[in-house]
């Protein structure tokens, strides 16, 4: 007999049964829903991953092959037609290149020297990171004008006439140790000398934290001991070239000059 009560007490039952199967219908789907996003998640968080571990791998393989390929180009000395087209930070200047007229450092204060601010950052980093490590290094010398340049030639070129020496003799002297006046790296701004020191700076731990060290933050050693005779100048401790990050652990790893390195990449 087919009463009301009976009717209710069924359609309780049959509405529960089918809310349950809702809810768990729904669960199902949340759960299917959930490990799909956190499998797609993880999968492109991997793919990610080794994107960046390629990307890190080629720059690699780029510095190594390029320092590869560096020893078979000639050895350049006129750097005019370089400089008209290179990057600020690779503009070479030296004994036979003059600084070109079209160069115009934006000079900024650094302690007690200017020097170009595109190169401040980077200066910065490296003295703070160097003070972290108990290496005292100031900047003792950055960018200088001409004028200040030729006081600093005559200056030499007199003590070096005083000492006996010919004019000749005395000139190519300070030629060795100091550039001429529109031929110094001082008047690009992207020349530092460190702690005012001579040779002796070599014995220092500054200087060896320096070689080690400096080419993170784009700088070189200017002037090597077995490059006298490429750069034309006498090996200089505490003299340092901002020339970018790439190039400087390219030279560093390679162990060139700016001279062999820039020669490596004219065509
Ligand atoms: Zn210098």
């Amino acid at each position: 007999m087919f009463n009301k009560k009976n009717y209710l007490s069924y359609y309780k039952k049959m509405y529960l049964k089918n809310r349950n199967a809702r809810i768990k219908k729904k669960f199902i789907f949340l759960f299917i829903f959930v490990m799909f996003t956190s499998v797609f998640v993880l999968l492109s968080f991997f793919v990610k991953t080794e994107e960046m571990y390629t990307m890190d791998l080629s720059e690699t393989e780029n510095v190594v092959n390029q320092a590869v390929s560096l020893k078979k180009k000639k050895l350049r000395t006129d750097f005019t037609n370089w400089n008209k087209s290179c990057d600020w930070n690779l503009t070479l200047v030296n004994n036979v290149n003059e600084m070109p007229s079209y160069f115009c450092p934006k000079l900024k204060q650094y302690g007690d020297v200017e020097v170009d601010e595109r190169i401040f950052i980077s200066l910065n980093e490296m003295l703070q990171e160097a003070a972290k490590n108990n290496i005292r290094l100031w900047a003792s010398s950055g960018f200088r004008s001409e004028e200040r340049q030729k006081q600093l030639f005559d200056r030499d070129f007199l003590e070096n006439l005083k000492q006996n020496k010919n004019k000749e003799d005395a000139y190519n002297l300070s030629l060795k140790k100091i550039s001429l006046p529109g031929r110094s790296e001082h008047s690009t701004g992207l020349a530092v000398d460190f702690n005012a020191v001579g040779e002796e700076f070599c014995a220092t731990k500054e200087y060896a934290w320096l070689v080690e060290n400096s080419a993170n933050y784009g700088f070189i050693l200017r002037y090597p001991k077995d490059k006298e005779e490429i750069t034309g100048r006498a090996f200089e401790p505490a003299h340092f070239r901002y020339v970018g990050e790439d190039s400087a652990q390219v030279i560093k790893m390679k162990n060139l000059c700016l001279e062999e390195y820039i020669s490596s990449l004219m065509k």
